[in-house]
């Protein structure tokens, strides 16, 4: 992969000029804002969806903004699809600094009326794939002695959510999946932390009756839903050099509703 500059007048504070970012869910959302984000900031960005297709319109506003970024099909849920994406990234890139857990999905339904594959399904995306790519990237950052994993749960992770519970137990997965590895890579130079999203207007949110935003927008001290740019400015900031300190912490960007 082309070596990115940082594209001028973005207001970028993090210098990521010369890195490699993979981003999964980049197709659209917060994952789509997030690898902008990083683009802008002077990443290379790899972005990972299931279609190509769908990864166009990333690929087509990071071009605009003068940044540099490719696209890989894959199901983070499929170990091969990891694998064969890992080694075609870090086989173009040398290595890869910054990786981005951001595909997820929902299957939502009261727990006594849950079917196992829609608990399977949601805890195959969310959870595991988080595992798979962060073994695989973790090997290539513990060669280069650097690295930065930001992985997204969700508020629905820290506290229950009625109607989530596949959805809220593969987020809070992620929360301890996260502290354990940040622990296990933090000597050699790689940090893992967590950014948990209250409610932020995307696709997944988008199908919710208005009855359920009206109640839920009440339940925010901020008095709005968040966007994806309110997620990916902080993921931007701890994948940048100067959050070494930072690790193992879950920050959630969610307008005060867990406060
Ligand atoms: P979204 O608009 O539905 O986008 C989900 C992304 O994940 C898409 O790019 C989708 O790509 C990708 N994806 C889904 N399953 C995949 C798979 N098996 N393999 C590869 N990619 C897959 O969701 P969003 O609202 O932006 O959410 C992004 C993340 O934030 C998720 O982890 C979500 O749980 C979390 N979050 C969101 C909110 C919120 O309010 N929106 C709140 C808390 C946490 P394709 O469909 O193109 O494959």
């Amino acid at each position: 992969m082309a070596e990115a500059q940082a594209p001028a007048a973005t207001g970028c504070r993090v210098d990521l000029t010369g890195q490699t970012a993979i981003v999964t869910g980049a197709s659209r959302g917060i994952g789509q804002a997030i690898a902008i984000r990083l683009a802008a900031c002077g990443a290379s960005v790899a972005g990972v969806a299931r279609t190509l297709a769908g990864l166009e319109s990333t690929l087509a506003a990071i071009q605009a903004i003068g940044g540099v970024a490719e696209g890989y099909a894959a199901d983070v849920a499929v170990a091969a699809d990891v694998e064969r994406v890992v080694e075609a990234v870090e086989a173009k890139s040398g290595k890869i600094h910054i990786l981005v857990n951001n595909a997820g999905i929902t299957r939502d339904g009261l727990m006594l009326r849950m079917e196992e594959d829609a608990w399977r399904e949601v805890l195959d995306t969310n959870l595991k794939g988080t595992f798979l790519f962060s073994k695989s990237v973790g090997a290539c950052m513990m060669r280069g002695r650097y690295g930065r994993i930001v992985n997204i749960s969700s508020v629905a992770g820290m506290v229950g959510n009625p109607g989530q519970a596949n959805y809220s137990a593969s987020k809070a997965g992620v929360i301890g999946f996260s502290r354990t590895i940040a622990r296990e890579l933090a000597s050699r130079g790689i940090t893992v932390n967590v950014v948990a999203p209250g409610f932020i207007t995307t696709e997944m949110t988008g199908a919710l009756p208005e009855k359920i935003k009206t109640e839920v927008k009440e339940r925010i001290p901020v008095r709005r839903f968040g966007t994806p740019e309110d997620i990916a400015d902080l993921v931007c900031y701890l994948a940048g050099p100067s959050a070494s300190y930072l690790t193992g912490q879950v920050i959630a960007v969610d307008g005060g509703m867990t406060a």
